[in-house]
């Protein structure tokens, strides 16, 4: 199942449990806007090599479109859409005001040089620009970009269209970034999980967690739980997986990673295959890589009471439906990791208002905007007596579906 297919099948689902037209329905379906274009890059090596680029804006009913801009070969128009909707419904979940956008280009950005990247990044701006902009379209980081590609992004924006910091976010701090935004979806993953044991009377001191992706997401995510206390017994990247039941020294992992760029090699805890994470013997499974990775079959084999999305759609429905009569709880994406785009947003704010938010201020916006949204979906779950992913969706597209209505259709 493909990215677009997860999306509508969740939107799909809900509206018509939610009794909404079929007119209402497929407005909300339907994506605003699909762009295409062809980036034509010279490598240093004086090869000429051809790369699609994609973005997709799903819907800015409730503000401009918001979401992050992924390099890896399966990006797809596809993908982008499906992402981009998911975008729609996070921002709506979490109230903030913006829809829903996502874009990439399908590249393997690993075997590109910075050079190479800065120029693709450029070409990409100069084919968008006028699609995006601080009221229109606003990317971000997201597999394979960070910091230093957004800024390339700003700089070419500026150069075309005139200095406006606020087109981009995920910004490099020292370049009108925000402080506290790299790690702010880790950080939302945390914040989120944390309510979840907290409402059960679960002691973070005795779970134990396995996190897929070791990259922004996953190693800030492995990051806090450490810090709380929480015992990381497995950990993996494209390129491996390691286990250790008595717990990974996570600040020596993510030292050993800054240096030598993965896992691999790190000598706190046994080698195993990657695919080994997702059914290791662990309490809460965190993927945060890839979608679609939690198969029916894979499913099966999974050994953890609860699953985190940190990652944008890793669970497949038909597992999903699987693992829920299994009692196994799903903390679905379109919470888990809003804490990304909620920073985006001070971000977007103190860009706009030219001034800069302390880390006191930012944190406590995320975690009260964190903990604000698992409370509305935690109690609507159980009086609907419906899945976590079920009320996440009722009051995200209830947001939307009310704004669309408000616009009027002519
Ligand atoms: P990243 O590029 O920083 O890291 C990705 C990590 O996943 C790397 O460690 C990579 O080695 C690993 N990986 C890739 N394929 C894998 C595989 N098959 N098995 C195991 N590991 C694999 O990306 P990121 O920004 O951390 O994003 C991760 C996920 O989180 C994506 O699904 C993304 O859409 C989602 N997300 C990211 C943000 C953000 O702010 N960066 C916000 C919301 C959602």
């Amino acid at each position: 199942m493909k990215a677009n297919e997860i999306a509508d099948y969740f939107v799909d689902r809900t509206t018509f449990a939610m009794g909404l037209s079929d007119n209402i329905r497929r407005m909300l379906l339907t994506p605003d806007r699909q762009l295409q274009v062809k980036i034509v890059l010279e490598r240093d090596n004086g090869e000429v090599v051809t790369f699609t680029g994609f973005r997709v804006q799903h819907s800015n009913a409730r503000g401009p479109y918001k979401g992050g801009l992924r390099y890896h070969p399966l990006v797809d128009r596809d993908e982008a859409q499906g992402l981009a909707s998911l975008m729609t419904w996070k921002t709506a979940l979490v109230d903030i005001p913006y829809g829903g956008g996502k874009g990439g280009i399908d590249c393997e950005a690993a075997s590109l040089t910075p050079r190479e990247l800065e120029i693709l990044t450029r070409k990409f701006v100069r084919a968008v620009g006028s699609v995006i902009g601080p009221y229109d379209d606003i990317p971000a980081p997201d597999m394979n970009t960070n910091a230093r590609v957004m800024a390339w992004i700003m700089d070419e924006y500026a150069k075309i269209y005139g200095f406006n910091p606020a087109v981009v976010t995920g910004k490099p701090v020292d370049l009108f970034g925000s402080l506290g935004r790299e790690e702010a979806t880790g950080q939302g993953v945390f914040l989120t999980t944390e309510a979840f044991l907290q409402e059960r009377g679960m002691e973070m001191s005795r779970i134990r967690l396995a996190i897929q992706g070791f990259g922004n997401v996953g190693s800030w995510a492995a990051h806090f739980f450490h810090r709380a206390g929480a015992k990381i017994v497995a950990v993996s990247d494209v390129r491996g997986a390691i286990y250790n039941p008595e717990g990974i020294d996570v600040v020596a992992l993510r030292e050993h990673v800054r240096r030598y760029g993965a896992i691999l090699g790190f000598e706190g805890g046994d080698a195993m295959p990657g695919d080994g994470l997702l059914t290791c013997d662990c309490d809460v499974l965190i993927p945060a890589a890839m979608g679609g990775v939690v198969t029916r079959d894979i499913a099966r084999g999974i050994r953890a009471r609860v699953i985190v999305e940190a990652a944008n759609a890793p669970v497949l429905p038909e597992a999903e439906d699987f693992l829920t009569d299994k009692g196994v709880i799903v903390l679905p994406d379109i919470l888990v990791n809003a804490g990304g785009v909620t920073v985006s947003y001070y971000e977007w704010v103190q860009n706009i208002q030219q001034l800069r938010w302390t880390p006191a201020q930012i944190l406590e916006g995320l975690t009260s905007k964190m903990r604000e949204a698992y409370g509305r979906v935690s109690a609507l779950s159980r009086e609907k007596g419906v899945t976590l992913r079920e009320a996440a969706y009722i009051i995200a597209i209830g947001r939307v579906a009310k704004a669309v209505t408000l616009r009027g259709a002519y």
